[in-house]
């Protein structure tokens, strides 16, 4: 499904032409298409239906990549469920109108209050990812008079070949419990009378276009999961965590798998082992389906370089300047004119306030761009960095545009502020 594409000489999102929304709700702004949206959830649900060992399988959206209301409401009444790694990304899915017993909650710092609160609110499951964790959550559950759903992050050790800071699965990495100690951390959660063991979990990393490590992760997880079988712990749920990588347009980079590629074969595995399928997509739901669209403020031309310096920055997405990250650029209305190579920048003061580098493009001072596949770990890590109020949110469905986040106003950045009393 192709969301955004040119018509008559300008990019539209689905029947939206850019610059109406640009005029309608300023810039920068993100914009997504609820269609694509849609149907990249219905890729993992038929893929899953395509199975027998994925039947009664969910497909929990990880909070983290996206989290506007409008983009979790949808997935909500799509029928997901969601992967939360906080008290408050909890508050905002049931906000949406999420059902609480399809929801995990992952993360290596939960508090005591937010155990609680997703013990009271009654999720589906704790992905827990240390022994200090097991105990906390077994008093907590034990003050409340319940039993708390418990699946242990198992850290495979397998190398997902991504970016540093997105892999998750190697031994050096802070997350999940290690190979060697899982079976022991087993043995004492059920041993725990607050815990209920019901799964287990990996999460490798991310953006990851080889599904290779996925299967490898599989086996090591399998494997464990006889080993309690053998020592009388039966689980109901194997949870494979999310990482799915996406196409950013960069040259040379892969395609991204189908999602029926990559879960087929992590499927046939768990063939005949009656444990009901989660998964954690973020990225791969997200990222596509969304852009953010940005202004050119002033063309600045150099003997070195040229600048596009536009009205979006790192604080609205900052992929780029955190992460090295490419995204295609696209002008929304080409020139026409032979297009010149343009560093495209932000206004922000740091030189890692960058959108795009080297980029051939055809425009000048005033003119729209769209920076694509933003969907993802876009405006969830905005900030108000330089005092700049975080960018409006549209999403698009058909000729409709459903405003789903105001522009945040200048006032609302310091209301909780307090300047020092008078002297
Ligand atoms: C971030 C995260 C995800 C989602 O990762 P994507 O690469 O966006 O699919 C899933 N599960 C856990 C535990 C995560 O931390």
């Amino acid at each position: 499904m192709t969301p955004f594409a040119y018509r008559a000489g300008e990019l539209h999102a689905e029947d939206v032409p850019l610059s109406r929304i640009a005029e309608e709700f300023g810039t920068p702004c993100y914009v997504y298409s609820r269609a694509a949206l849609t149907a990249s959830y219905r890729e993992f649900q038929e893929a899953l239906a395509a199975h027998p060992a994925g039947r009664d399988g969910l497909v929990c959206f990880a909070v983290k990549a996206n989290s506007n209301l409008g983009v979790l409401s949808l997935f909500a009444r799509l029928g997901a469920g969601f992967d939360i790694v906080s008290g408050g990304e909890l508050r905002r899915v049931l906000a949406a109108g999420a059902d609480a017993g399809k929801v995990v909650f992952s993360g290596v710092g939960k508090t005591e209050g937010e155990m609680a609160q997703a013990l009271n609110a009654g999720i589906f499951c704790f992905n827990v990812e240390s022994a200090p964790e097991l105990e906390r959550l077994n008093g907590v559950a034990l003050r409340l008079g319940k039993r708390a759903p418990v699946s242990l992050r198992v850290n495979p050790n397998v190398d997902a070949h991504t970016h540093p800071y997105i892999s998750t699965g190697l031994r050096q990495n802070k997350f999940g419990v290690a190979y060697e100690d899982a079976l022991a951390l087993y043995r004492q959660a059920a041993a725990l009378p607050g815990l209920n063991v019901t799964g287990i979990d990996c999460h490798i990393g991310s953006q990851l276009l080889d599904p290779s490590p996925f299967a490898e992760a599989l086996d090591k997880v399998l494997a464990l999961v006889d080993q309690l079988a053998a020592s009388g712990i039966t689980l109901h749920h194997i949870d494979l965590g999310g990482g799915l990588g996406i196409r950013y347009g960069e040259a040379g980079e892969g395609e991204a798998p189908r999602v029926l590629d990559y879960l087929t074969p992590l499927l046939q595995k768990l063939e005949g082992r009656g444990l009901r399928v989660i998964l954690e997509p973020g990225r791969r739901l997200v990222g596509n389906a969304g852009l953010l669209l940005t202004r050119v403020e002033y063309v600045k031309t150099g003997e070195e370089k040229n600048f596009a310096i536009v009205d979006g920055a790192m604080n609205d997405l900052m992929r780029p300047a955190l992460y090295e990250a490419y995204h295609d650029i696209q002008a929304v209305k080409p020139r026409g004119e032979a297009p010149e190579v343009y560093d495209v920048v932000g206004p922000i003061c740091e030189s890692g306030d960058f959108l795009g580098r080297e980029r051939e493009l055809s425009v000048g001072g005033g003119d729209l761009l769209a920076i694509l596949s933003a969907g993802a770990y876009g405006s969830s890590m905005s900030s108000n960095y330089n005092s700049r109020p975080r960018a409006a949110e549209v999403m698009v469905e058909g000729e409709r545009v459903h405003l789903v986040r105001h522009r945040e106003k200048v006032e609302d950045l310091y209301a909780s502020e307090i300047p020092l009393p008078r002297e």
